[in-house]
């Protein structure tokens, strides 16, 4: 019988009885020290692509142009074009920014922080979020309705950039280049048009407040969030170069801006042009001047110099929200039942019925996934542990499931 050769790494070429642990793989082993060093020399690499990725380090060649930008939103987000080319330069142009040279007498390029102004669930945050992810930059998403004056009960303004912290493990130099979205930031305007008769806790206050963050200064920030204290210790982050997005629904602003078209077009505009204005969708006609009469301060929109729009989602566009996204809501399931084997089939008339039920009980695109997930529970409950291994979706098995899951407690009115 032939004999047995001891097993050896493969790396360091030592036997079994020469090291603590041998791992075994398919063609060959591999030691413990070698894992172990082959572990620090990933770890590096990731280091080493990790300051590549840098802003700073970024070169102009390396930087991807808007057109490839947007393309890269269009993997995730539908529609939404016109956002979309904004927020493409915008970034682009902000990256420009971050790699010009110090130098004293160059042209200054200003900071181009963003507005979005959409019905909510349109797809905003999506937006923002998609944008980071491509850049690599920390990304954090806060709510504009927690902050508050100093002295009232709420969050300091400054606990905007603590989540940002959070998110690149309090790394201030990232931090320092990241992206912020601002989410609701209708929510701080003025109740009134005429400034703060009686104190307006959670208005003008805060705007004051996120104007400092906005115009690029040295702040104080809360490292565990929320108020500060005059005991605690904070870091100084400068929000010269940190970007931010903000976004808001301003409803009844719509309203407005339809009554400053009527205005406007008394007397000298043509029936022709009149006829031009496309009434289903205001939005896209928006002025900084709009958001001021919503009561954002004009300090505020001065900061925010590229505004964008967000167009209301049709039937058309809720479908295509549900199958064409790179991770779309069906991929997912189809993904999730493929891991039990199971092939799942949809029939095309099924994805109407869900964006139907997701209009009647005026849930958005938001209402898509638990629409979805109300026609999958019963057979992602029962499935795994039959031997079927194909399930096939009609209108009539979904409209049956709908029936048992009391979509009316999700209405949305
Ligand atoms: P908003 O910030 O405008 O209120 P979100 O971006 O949070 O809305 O959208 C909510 C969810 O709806 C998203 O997570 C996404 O699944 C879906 N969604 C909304 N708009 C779109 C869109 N244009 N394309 C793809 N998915 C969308």
């Amino acid at each position: 019988m032939a004999r047995h050769t001891e097993d050896r790494c493969n790396f360091c070429g030592r036997s079994r009885s020469e090291v603590n642990l041998l791992i075994s793989g398919l063609n060959g082993f591999i030691c413990n020290d070698c894992a172990e060093q082959a572990h620090e020399i990933i770890l590096e690499q990731q280091k080493q692509l990790e300051k590549q990725m840098d802003a700073v380090n970024f070169n102009l060649d390396e930087l991807p142009r808007p057109k490839e930008i947007k393309a890269f939103l269009d993997n995730y987000v539908i529609g939404q074009d016109e956002a979309k080319r904004n927020l493409s330069v915008a970034v682009y142009n902000h990256y420009k920014r971050l790699m010009q040279p110090d130098t004293k007498d160059d042209v200054e390029i200003e900071k181009s922080n963003i507005i979005m102004v959409g019905r909510t669930g349109t797809g905003k945050t999506l937006l923002a979020k998609t944008i980071a992810r491509m850049l690599h930059v920390p990304f954090a998403i806060v709510d504009a309705t927690v902050l508050t004056e100093a002295g009232y009960v709420g969050e300091d303004i400054e606990s905007i950039l603590t989540r940002l912290l959070q998110n690149c493990d309090y790394d201030v130099k990232k931090a320092e280049r990241g992206i912020v979205f601002i989410d609701e930031i209708d929510k701080i305007a003025r109740k009134g048009d005429n400034p703060s008769i009686t104190r307006d806790v959670s208005g003008e206050g805060v705007q004051q407040g996120l104007l400092k963050l906005l115009e690029g200064s040295m702040v104080g920030v809360p490292p565990q969030g929320g108020r500060k204290h005059p005991e605690q210790k904070l870091i100084q982050v400068d929000t010269k170069n940190i970007l931010f997005i903000c976004g808001g629904a301003f409803d009844g602003i719509e309203q407005k801006i339809g009554a400053r078209l009527n205005t406007r077009s008394v007397g000298f505009a043509t029936d022709e042009t009149r006829h031009e204005i496309d009434r289903n969708n205001l939005l896209q006609y928006i002025t900084p001047a709009d958001l001021k009469k919503f009561g954002l301060i004009p300090e505020i929109i001065g900061r925010l110099p590229i505004l964008t729009y967000l167009e209301p989602l049709d039937a058309d566009a809720l479908k295509r929200i549900l199958t064409e996204p790179k991770n779309a809501i069906i991929k997912q399931y189809k993904k999730l039942f493929e891991m039990d084997g199971i092939a799942l089939t949809i029939d095309d008339d099924v994805y109407q019925l869900i964006v139907d039920k997701a209009i009647e009980f005026k849930l958005g695109a938001r209402g898509l996934r638990a629409i979805t997930e109300s026609i999958m529970m019963d057979a992602m409950y029962n499935m795994p542990s039959q031997k079927t291994k194909k399930l096939h979706i009609t209108l009539d098995y979904a409209r049956q499931e709908l029936a048992k899951a009391n979509l009316e407690r999700m209405r949305n009115e």
